[in-house]
């Protein structure tokens, strides 16, 4: 096994971070040269406030529908297990701010749905369909639109 695993992630001081942001992680580059990029989409603050995990697992699907056809190249949007928000795997490079902003019109799409337009909530189509919250998905979506996206983790620069 090797012994220097180095996890970006563990190495962020999450003290000094300001929510809701979204910030590049690094970026990768595949044996045939595709370029892989890895985003923190920090939805509250890290030990502060943490997103209840039927509101998590409904964000989680929505995001797929509404964030997917706004980011060129996306590949997955998936929880944190810390439930402060997710990971965002896409190809190429894209900037912050262009994530933010895509991040902010999902955001603006999700407040107005209804579970109609919730998608996978079948016994079938989920590993958990009976913890789901649309209600809480929606009251987080509202917050984190209320204190604007910032497109850097440190200082407020809200899209
Ligand atoms: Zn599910």
């Amino acid at each position: 096994m090797e012994k220097d695993v180095v996890i970006e992630s563990f190495t962020l001081d999450h003290t000094r971070v300001i929510a809701p942001y979204v910030r590049l992680i690094d970026t990768q580059k595949g044996e045939k040269g595709d370029i892989v990029s890895n985003f923190d989409i920090r939805l509250t603050q890290p030990n502060e406030m943490f997103i209840p995990t039927a509101g998590m697992h409904t964000l989680e699907h929505l995001l797929a529908l509404t964030l997917r056809p706004r980011i060129k190249g996306y590949l997955d949007c998936s929880p944190f297990g810390c439930r402060t928000g997710f990971h965002l795997l896409t190809f190429n490079e894209h900037s912050s701010h262009e994530v933010a902003l895509a991040l902010k019109e999902a955001l603006e799409e999700i407040v107005e749905m209804k579970w109609e337009d919730v998608p996978g909530t079948k016994e079938k189509e989920c590993g958990n369909y009976r913890d789901h919250s649309l209600f809480c998905a929606q009251e987080y979506a509202r917050l984190v639109l209320s204190k604007g996206i910032s497109e850097d983790p440190y200082v407020r620069k809200i899209v």
